[in-house]
């Protein structure tokens, strides 16, 4: 792997695809033995997991559902702080075991946000899965699940994460160079 330029940056070759799936596999098959026969729905959230969760759902040899939905963001009328709305989600999810697909976890806050509206409909059960994790950055209490890698601050691409809409189609994941 060599250093590749998207629009104006430099990145470094970080985790290689065959790195990467051996992760994904590893994740799925802890996921099957907890959600076997419990007939689990996987709440996608669109964009960046979409690659991941494709890779994942695949390795899932039992009953199960997938859903992708989007976190629409914008800014609040009376407050200056950023409201994420969840929309597109059709499933009713009450008494369901619900497993959030996630690309990456930095702060934690996106994942805040939508476990309080998850919960709101009464799952039986709420995991999250997260292919990467940046624990230096969290800023939550709740737990994640299952992840794939613990990874410092630095800011990465590939496997469907972007650098302003460019790179998520790299089979690998790349770390930021030099400016
Ligand atoms: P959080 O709310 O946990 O701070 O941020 C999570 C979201 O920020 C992710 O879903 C992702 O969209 C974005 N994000 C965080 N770190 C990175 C990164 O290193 N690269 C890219 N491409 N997106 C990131």
């Amino acid at each position: 792997m060599d250093m590749i330029r998207v629009c104006d940056k430099e990145f470094k070759p970080y985790l290689g695809a065959a790195e990467i799936a051996k992760a994904v596999d590893t994740m799925a098959a802890r996921i099957e033995g907890d959600f076997r026969d419990k007939n689990p729905v996987f709440l996608v959230i669109l964009n960046g997991a979409f690659m991941f969760a494709a890779d994942l759902f695949k390795r899932m040899n039992f009953p199960c559902e997938i859903s992708f939905v989007k976190l629409a963001s914008y800014v609040g009328t009376t407050t200056s702080s950023q409201v994420h709305h969840l929309i597109g989600l059709k499933e009713d999810l009450r008494g369901r075991n619900v497993i959030i697909v996630e690309d990456i976890v930095d702060t934690g806050l996106t994942l805040a946000r939508l476990r309080e509206q998850i919960l709101e409909q009464v799952p039986a059960d709420l995991r999250i899965a997260a292919l990467l994790f940046k624990p230096l950055a969290f800023r939550e209490r709740y737990k994640l699940d299952y992840t794939g890698f613990e990874i410092p601050n630095d800011f990465i691409i590939g496997y469907g994460l972007d650098y302003n809409g460019y790179g998520r189609n790299l089979p690998d994941i790349y770390q930021i160079g030099s400016e």
